[in-house]
């Protein structure tokens, strides 16, 4: 998605200001899992950790690659927990001999390295990944475009009509992260050592599981700017460099330490790619750990209602969609849940720390 006319966006309303200053309350959950880090690194190298060591391997370990024809194995067994139907809708989208995966092992020159699905109301989707090297973050971004492609067919098999086959981006973005907190997730419960787990659990926090709050941020520092230039306090690269600290403190221990950080305004792509898109990526991230911890703590109730839900399309409001189907309420209450989530697998990480 790309915004035409960026003098003509909207201001956020009042409940998405308030709670992204409720997230930057509490960017400490942040900040704790940096300690964490931190901790692991001095320990591992005797030597200050800095914010380009967070995601320094532990001395000799090195990460597992996964093949190609393995990784279909790993997603048939990761998404079982999602039931027949999810399982075989993801298993589909990657055999082969349907022809609607173009993942490339070591990629091309000229080819797009990324990932992404597409799909319209009523065709089959497909899954497109450009350079394929095995990584758990390859994984990842499978497991998140893929689910994209399986919700597109989930709602086409359905007979969902084209008006109702679109929703709010949030929501969308909420489906194909929760994918892949159950693979982070999956991966960790199946782990051969104990720094496996370790490594997988930490993919848990630092790719999905902490999102809601980089999000938050990345939103908070844009509309500040937007607040900034209104008011005429925001008038040069200096502005930005004192906003993006003031911003980036409440979510980091690093940025009053680091003075090279206080150019990350330059970096958040969004921003500039795409006006205001982040917040979406705040509600998103928080949705997806309200369904994760759902689908742990009672899935029996949560996976049929779930994938009612991804079937439905979009023919009421997100808020009613979400309070009928799940009984989840875009309040409060939601992130206050996450939070409990995101604390218990931070102590989790911290009684677990360091195993050899
Ligand atoms: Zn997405």
């Amino acid at each position: 998605m790309r915004s035409v006319a960026a003098f003509a966006i909207p201001p956020p309303s009042a409940p998405t200001r308030s709670l992204l200053d409720a997230m930057a309350q509490h960017g400490d959950i942040a900040r704790r899992y940096e300690n964490i880090r931190s901790q692991d690194v001095e320990r591992a190298y005797h030597q200050p950790a800095h914010d380009w060591d967070m995601s320094a391997p532990a001395p000799g370990f090195t990460p597992p690659i996964t093949s190609l024809p393995d990784a279909r194995n790993v997603f048939h067994e990761a998404f079982a927990g999602l039931g027949s139907e999810y399982q075989a809708e993801f298993d589909a989208l990657l055999d082969p001999v349907n022809g609607r995966a173009d993942i490339l092992p070591g990629g091309a020159p000229s080819r797009y390295g990324g990932g992404f699905s597409v799909g319209s109301p009523g065709t089959t989707s497909i899954l497109f990944f450009g350079r394929y090297d095995g990584t758990f973050k390859d994984l990842s971004v499978i497991a998140h475009e893929g689910g994209h492609a399986v919700h597109r067919q989930l709602m086409t098999e359905n007979g969902v009509s084209p008006s109702y086959s679109n929703g709010p981006h949030f929501l969308f973005e909420s489906f194909a992260e929760f994918n892949e907190l159950v693979l982070a997730d999956f991966m960790a419960e199946h782990a051969d050592t104990a720094q496996l787990q370790r490594y997988y659990r930490e993919r848990w926090i630092s790719i999905k599981g902490l999102d809601a709050f980089y999000g938050a941020q990345d939103a908070l520092l844009e509309q500040a700017i937007y607040d900034g230039v209104a008011a005429g306090t925001v008038r040069n690269a200096d502005d930005l460099d004192r906003l993006t600290l003031k911003i980036d403190s409440q979510f980091s221990q690093f940025p009053a330490s680091e003075p090279e950080l206080r150019t990350r305004w330059a970096m958040v792509s969004l921003m500039y790619e795409d006006p205001l898109y982040d917040v979406n990526y705040v509600y998103g991230g928080l949705l997806a750990l309200k369904y994760f911890d759902l689908y742990k703590t009672k899935p029996e109730w949560f996976v049929p209602r779930y994938i009612a839900l991804l079937k439905n399309g979009f023919n009421q409001s997100p808020a009613e969609l979400l309070h009928q189907f799940l009984a989840i309420d875009l309040s409060a209450a939601l992130l206050n849940d996450d939070l409990a989530l995101l604390n218990c697998r931070l102590d989790q990480l911290e009684t677990s720390s360091n195993p050899k």
